[in-house]
């Protein structure tokens, strides 16, 4: 049985001693192995994970390894678990752990920085200058340290968010999505009422930028792509005004929009240079931009146009600032719908298929959940 010492277990909620867990073997081998179940430490928690949900980054690091990284190195073949948009409930605590009780349902942000480095002293601990050293503490679960393809994981007190009663398990998942857009718009200035914000990739940080935003009262909220499909969810989350991109000159509009200045806001969720260079020159003098995706090649872009325009360009990486803990605050509000974008779910058991609905976006899968708790295939909000 599990019964680490100075870790509080319940009878209420037994942990075994081994646990199922997928791990990542060559570039796009998944296997399902037997595992300790973790031991959390000081002011860490026991997480029993009963949904996580499959984000583009994962398949990137299932695939090619980037952006994770193990002891410094590839995370291939390291008996490493992936995965970092799950929720789940506090199955035991680490020593003088009293912030939770067992039995609380959570959901995670992936990021718990050193807590001792510069960045992590400013509250930037996304950014922990320790990065990769679980020696030093820093976890960035399913990157750096294990994440959520398996049925516990272990989080820092720090990353945790009550989950209400009234919120399912599928659409806790989507709080570290909707926490990287919030994100985004903290380190944009945060003070989004009234202003114009353009949100470039209806993906599911996008859409959820969208709902962010719009939630937090700019005005007008206007988002760009290419699939008409993805623009209507992004219309029903609250988007004022949606831009087919093959159809319109994105730049264009936004400036008529905009009363011909520009956007006060870009959040760019797309990563191409095209769309890059769409967000340098939808932006007005002095507005800010947001690099929410990563551009596989090195970009050219127009430098000259941000110089000459005093416009700001922030790189983003994660849900820093505990923007999970605000965006899982307006969720339970219900200040937006995020199952909107949440398309299909599946069996932990059946992740391999999991994953590939979300590679090849069958049946136009969007978000792509894994619960550990429902046996069934059950496909909900089914995007039109
Ligand atoms: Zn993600
Ligand atoms: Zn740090």
């Amino acid at each position: 049985m599990y019964a680490p010492s100075g870790v509080t277990t319940s009878p209420e909620l037994p942990v075994p001693a081994q646990m199922k867990a997928w791990v990542l073997g060559d570039p796009d081998q998944l296997l399902l192995r037997d595992k300790p179940t973790p031991v959390p430490g000081r002011a860490e928690v026991l997480v029993r994970i009963d949904a996580v949900a499959i984000c583009a980054t994962d398949l990137e690091v299932i695939h090619s390894g980037s952006p994770a990284s193990i002891g410094g190195g590839s995370p291939f073949n390291r008996n490493f678990t992936p995965g970092h948009e799950y929720m789940g409930t506090v199955a035991a605590l680490g020593p003088a752990v009293d912030e939770f009780a067992i039995g609380q349902r959570v959901s995670v942000e992936i990021h718990a920085g050193c807590g001792q480095c510069k960045r992590c002293r400013q509250g930037m601990y996304t950014s922990c200058l320790n990065y990769g050293k679980p020696e030093k503490n820093h976890r960035a679960n399913g990157f750096t340290t294990d994440g959520g393809f398996a049925e516990y994981a272990i989080n820092h007190i720090n990353t945790l968010a009550l989950v209400p009663d009234t919120m399912s398990d599928a659409e806790a998942t989507l709080v570290v999505t909707a926490g990287t857009s919030m994100y985004g718009l903290t380190e944009l200035g945060g003070l989004v009422a009234g202003e114009s914000v353009v949100v470039i990739g209806p993906g599911p940080i996008g859409l959820l930028a969208v709902a962010v935003a719009k939630a937090l009262g700019a005005d007008p909220v206007i988002l760009t792509g290419t699939r008409n499909a993805r623009l209507a969810i992004g219309k029903a989350l609250g988007a004022d005004r949606v831009i087919n991109i093959a159809e319109e000159d994105a730049v264009a509009v936004v400036k008529q929009l905009t009363g011909g200045i520009g956007a006060d806001y870009v959040v760019e969720c797309a990563g191409t240079e095209a769309t890059i260079n769409q967000a340098i020159h939808m932006a007005n003098r002095g507005g800010k931009i947001c690099l929410a995706a990563f551009p596989h090649d090195p970009v050219t872009t127009d430098i000259a146009h941000l110089v000459k325009n005093n416009i700001y360009v922030y790189g983003i990486r994660g849900e820093g600032r505990s923007a999970t803990h605000r965006a899982m605050a307006l969720m339970a509000e219900k200040r937006f719908d995020a199952t909107k974008i949440h398309t299909h779910t599946f069996p932990l058991a059946d992740l391999p298929t999991a994953l590939r609905y979300a590679r090849d976006r069958v049946e136009d899968a969007i978000k792509v959940v894994v619960t550990t708790r429902e046996a069934a295939v059950v496909a909900s909000a089914a995007a039109e």
